[in-house]
């Protein structure tokens, strides 16, 4: 199919879109990479009346090394982060939570800014903005904003970000050099949206019990929005053992409720069973995604542990 009739903008700058979303009605959308827009499209699940395309805000496009954080720009390509030094020497966890998305076709021309606007369930770099409590900021007609990810994340498919907006950066904090991390997820092959995707940081003190511990899901809560879990906390002051590692799994279970309803649910059902390529009662059901949950994020914490003792394989 092709899509419906739709005008086209193209802007040089943030206040040449904003300007364009205003004036050309609700119906105007912004296209990035067209990496998911085109394709909603082409299949009339979206139907602009006008696209207002942000390629030309060249300005939009860097990776910044501040203080003790990085800066993304929203145009930045999945590509670029993906081989950027300063990503991989200050924030190693984003780099190889990258390698992760789709095809290298797709990480050429997809960008950070219109994957997290679309926010699939899953999607790696949701969970690792989560974990990392990543900053989100948006530029309006008001002026700039900025969001943290509990703040921007919503629903599946939905964020804070309102129609005549635009993100313009995302930021990073840095990895401190005694943070060891660890990235995992379960998918039909590799290149499709995570069923379950889990992103792990852990600290350890002299003594070697547990400084800090952090890990995001993605797919497992009933919005549909990355997760942060709490029982991990329970690490804290803790020794790393297999021991406190097997309760924790089993809270990990009893904590997280992917929605069973989800797969019903039609605006989920739609964009599910187009991202993943198949029908919705093939996808994966709640239970095993409470099971890939409690794995994923036990595995991604020792992956983290093992690469703070140097036995990291
Ligand atoms: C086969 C296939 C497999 C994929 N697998 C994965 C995967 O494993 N993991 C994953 O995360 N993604 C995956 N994707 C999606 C891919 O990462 C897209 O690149 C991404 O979702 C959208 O980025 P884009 O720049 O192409 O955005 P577009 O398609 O241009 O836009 C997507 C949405 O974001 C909005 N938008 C874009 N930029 C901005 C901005 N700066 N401010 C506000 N709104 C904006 C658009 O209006 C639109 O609503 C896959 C896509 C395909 C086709």
């Amino acid at each position: 199919m092709k899509p419906v009739p739709f005008e086209y903008v193209a802007v040089k700058s943030v206040n040449e879109a904003i300007t364009a979303l205003e004036k050309y009605g609700d119906n105007t959308v912004i296209i990035a990479g067209g990496q998911s827009l085109m394709q909603e499209m082409n299949l009339r699940q979206a139907r602009p009346s006008c696209l207002v395309d942000i390629n030309g805000i060249t300005d939009l496009d860097y990776i910044e090394e501040t203080g003790d954080a990085i800066k993304i720009g929203a145009l930045t390509r999945h590509r670029t982060v993906e081989k950027s030094e300063i990503v991989k020497r200050n924030c190693p966890l984003l780099q190889e939570a990258v390698t992760h998305i789709a095809h290298f076709q797709i990480r050429n021309r997809g960008t950070i800014g219109g994957s997290l606007r679309q926010n699939p369930p899953g999607a790696e770099y949701g969970v690792v903005a989560r974990v990392l409590n990543a900053q989100f900021v948006i530029a309006g007609p008001d002026g700039k904003r900025v969001l943290s990810g509990e703040e921007f994340f919503v629903s599946h498919f939905k964020t804070a970000v309102k129609q005549n907006e635009i993100i313009v950066e995302i930021i990073f904090p840095k990895l401190t050099k005694d943070t060891g991390y660890g990235f995992l997820e379960v998918t039909r092959r590799h290149g499709h949206i995570p069923i379950v995707s889990a992103a792990a940081t852990l600290q350890l003190n002299e003594d070697d019990t547990v400084k800090d511990a952090q890990v995001a899901l993605g797919n497992v809560s009933p919005q549909g929005v990355p997760y942060k879990v709490q029982s991990v906390s329970q690490l804290i002051g803790k020794p790393f053992t297999q021991e406190i590692l097997d309760q924790l799994a089993n809270d990990i279970k009893n904590e997280v409720n992917p929605d069973p309803e989800a797969d019903a649910k039609a605006g989920y059902t739609l964009q599910l069973s187009r991202i993943m390529g198949r029908r919705v009662s093939e996808i994966s059901s709640a239970e095993y995604r409470k099971e890939a949950s409690s794995v994923l994020s036990i595995r991604a914490l020792q992956k983290a542990y093992q690469q703070i003792k140097g036995t990291f394989q």
